[in-house]
Parts: structure tokens; sequence; C-alpha cells
């Protein structure tokens, strides 16, 4: 299978901590208020915490008072999916990595101008790169 590529269950469990596993390949969602990457505000980039990728740019976070890492817009447009999710009697958007499929969260029409959108995502699906810190 190609590098970056859709990996099977057994990589992921092996690659993943159980609550990362959880999050991100079994679409769950860590509890409020509870993440890492909630309060954090260094600057730098989020990457998919299951294959690298960057989705979000620290320029884009904001506290949404909503418990999760929220972001008004993703760093580059076609590195996440957004499909329709029924689940829980709700209609809402989920997101997902588009390298991977991780689950990342769901996305918003209620976030901060110009976009208006608020990527909420939880912390256990993403991982921190300052800026500085790159290979
Ligand atoms: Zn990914």
């Amino acid at each position: 299978m190609a590098e970056g590529g859709l990996k099977d269950d057994e990589y992921w469990r092996d690659k993943l901590s159980p609550e990362e596993y959880r999050v991100c390949r079994e679409k769950g969602t860590e509890p409020p208020f509870s993440g890492a990457l909630y309060q954090h505000s260094e600057t730098g980039t989020y990457h998919c915490r299951c294959c690298g990728e960057a989705l979000f740019d620290s320029t884009s976070k904001y506290d949404a008072g909503c418990g999760w890492p929220s972001f008004s817009e993703a760093s580059e447009k076609g590195r996440i999916v957004e499909t329709l999710d029924t689940s829980h009697g709700m209609r809402r958007t989920e997101i997902t990595c588009a390298r991977c499929n991780s689950h990342l969260g769901h996305v918003f029409t209620d976030g901060p101008a110009p976009t208006g959108l608020r990527y909420c995502v939880n912390s256990v699906s993403l991982s921190f790169e300052r800026d500085g810190d790159k290979e």
C-alpha cells in the first residue's frame, strides 16, 4: 500500500493510542474541555494525527467556548472532506482528513467572519508543530 494512503485497522490499532483510535478511526468524540489542544495558542501548524498532513494554521484557531479546538478555516481546502452526518438525531457536517480518512470532528456555520465557519476538532485527531520546529 502506498505511503500515506489508506491503511487497515490493524495498522491504526498499532500506531494510535486506544483513545486516538476510538476518535480518529471510529468517529468518536473526546469529552469537551478535556483536550490537550483546546486552550493551546502557540504559533504553528496543526497536523492530522494519523498521517501528518497539515490541516489547520494557528492563525485560524479561536476559542469558540465549545470545549474543543476550533478553527475558522482549513489550511488548504482540498485537505478536508465534508460529509453529511445524520447520527445522534442531528444533521451535522462531519470533517475527515482527505488523505487518510481520519475523523476530525464537525464543521458548523456559526463561526466568525469572514468564513462564518467553525471547524470543531478533537485534540486527539491533531498533532501540533510549532513554527521553527520543522524537520
Ligand atoms: Zn490524515
